[in-house]
């Protein structure tokens, strides 16, 4: 593979300070498809990327991205947390995209190569990570409506900390019934730019009203729970822990399947199927809804304290973290953080 070390490398930030996405490491990965096939991989410096205006991604949306995190334990290794996953996942966005797919082998170890050239960007604090950001655009400088023919795969760096401001203390979401994130038959699948565009203004407009995010109901009743912007959801209502199906217009989050692989590990029953709002309510009103959570690589595990259903507040476990919740947060973390052992295989050293 050909690498290009940088000759400037940037100040690193204060470690203490990062937010979220905001600083980025010194290199990329970037791998170019033209004439029906992939070329090489490369390591090049970060650095602004030079389109046409007319650059497909640019107007139709032919893109899609991944997000996972290496991490640096405290025996000072440096892992993945099943990037595997990613990979494949992403493939199935490029083939729903009409984009190509490519060879996942080659582009991990190109990003192991990245990360090991990155290594000091790496923060070891808990709860700080490298976020890697894997993307995929159409690059033909064409304005007609149809599938790109040269693509760019591309995979930059970020070290991040907490995904909310507010760290772990529980996040106040609003059920959104007026507009739809995702509809069976569309994009709600796969992690494609579009899906993200077309939830903005719901976002700002609960965050006006006071809220973190909001949880988007099913496009053609508008009854069942599908997910969170960035978080698969959970809900704890009597002894079962309760995550909305897989419907075809909700992301299938790996943090999600780990955590239903934890949790049923551990004993708890954790059921797969369809929700309803009204089924939350009525659990809220008996008292039967004990704790709700999301997941998803950015957020972690991420205990919700309020839902905000037709204008009514439900407050969640005196709008502190649960112990389901909690046993979940301290056992993927501790197997990201190298802490718990990892019998599942999750884990994947690249020192
Ligand atoms: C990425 C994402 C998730 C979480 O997926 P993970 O693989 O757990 O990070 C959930 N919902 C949406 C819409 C996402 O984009």
């Amino acid at each position: 593979m050909k690498i290009t070390l940088t000759k400037n490398p940037k100040v690193k930030p204060d470690f203490s300070k990062l937010g979220f996405g905001k600083y980025f490491t010194d290199h990329m990965m970037v791998m170019d498809y033209a004439d029906g096939k992939w070329g090489e991989p490369e390591i090049i410096p970060f650095e602004d990327f030079n389109l046409s205006p007319a650059t497909t991604c640019l107007h139709y949306a032919q893109g899609i991205f991944e997000g996972a995190k290496a991490y640096k334990d405290a025996d000072g290794n440096i892992t993945v947390f099943r990037i595997d996953e990613n990979f494949k996942r992403m493939n199935r966005s490029a083939e729903r995209l009409c984009m190509p797919t490519f060879d996942a082998e080659i582009a991990k170890e190109a990003l192991f190569e990245l990360i090991r050239i990155e290594k000091d960007w790496i923060p070891a604090e808990d709860g700080k990570a490298l976020y890697i950001r894997p993307t995929m655009i159409g690059i033909d400088p064409v304005l007609g409506v149809h599938a790109s023919h040269t693509y760019r795969l591309y995979i930059i760096l970020s070290p991040v900390g907490a995904y909310y401001a507010h760290g772990l203390e529980p996040t106040k979401i609003m059920v959104e019934d007026k507009f739809v994130r995702a509809s069976i038959g569309g994009t709600g699948e796969a992690k494609c730019m579009g899906n993200y565009a077309a939830s903005l203004l719901a976002g700002e407009m609960a965050v006006k009203k006071g809220y973190d995010q909001v949880m988007w109901l099913d496009a053609k009743e508008m009854k069942y729970v599908e997910e969170v912007g960035s978080m698969n959801m959970f809900f704890v209502i009597g002894d079962e822990v309760v995550t909305p199906a897989l419907v075809g217009s909700i992301l299938p989050g790996i943090t999600r399947k780990s955590s239903i692989e934890l949790l049923r590990d551990h004993g708890y029953k954790v059921v797969e199927r369809r929700i309803s709002m009204d089924e939350i309510v009525e659990a809220y009103n008996n008292g039967a809804l004990k704790e709700a959570f999301g997941t998803g690589t950015a957020a972690v595990v991420s205990p919700v304290g309020v839902i905000a259903y037709k204008g009514v507040d439900m407050n969640i476990n005196n709008g502190k973290m649960g112990d389901i919740t909690k046993y979940l947060y301290d056992n993927l973390t501790g197997i990201q953080y190298g802490k718990k052992e990892d019998k599942y295989g999750w884990i994947t050293k690249i020192n």
